[in-house]
């Protein structure tokens, strides 16, 4: 099985295991466009994926107790900006804030390839949180496709 298989199969649990990835159906241009889950899966590096799985578990138990209290808690992007995590919602209660700081906190110390224990880079302008193996192999990559 090919390395994007894997990460397509984890995502994919991901998004159907917590009910807030919903699909619904959103007005662009005057246009019905149907959001599926898979329009949520995190655009982050699989290193990441346990402490986005650990976030969603701890977010889950709360919400279990009270559903629809949370009716409209929706993702809308998981992404990596300066090399941190960040989790976007709609109407997040404060209940679940500290398990969102605290995994987008776990970032900055977690290499976004691979999950082990990494720091914030800056590679040619560009903020990563990588290990150093995987900080090494960015800065080679770049050199060899770009000369400096
Ligand atoms: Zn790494």
């Amino acid at each position: 099985m090919k390395r994007i298989d894997v990460a397509t199969k984890k995502w994919t649990k991901l998004v159907n295991t917590f009910p807030w990835f919903r699909e619904y159906v959103v007005l662009e241009g005057g246009k019905k466009i149907w959001k599926s889950r898979e329009f949520y899966y995190p655009l982050v590096g699989m290193g990441w994926y346990k402490l986005i799985w650990d976030m969603c578990t701890k977010i889950k138990a709360v919400y279990d107790k009270n559903p629809e209290r949370y009716e409209m808690y929706n993702v809308t992007d998981i992404k990596e900006k300066y090399g941190g995590l960040r989790y976007y919602t709609t109407c997040s209660p404060e209940e679940f804030e500290e398990y969102v700081r605290e995994a987008e906190g776990l970032s900055y110390k977690t290499c976004e390839k691979c999950g082990k224990p990494g720091k914030t880079v800056e590679i040619y302008s560009w903020f990563s949180t990588l290990c150093k193996k995987h900080e090494n192999a960015r800065r080679k990559n770049h050199k060899k496709r770009f000369g400096w």
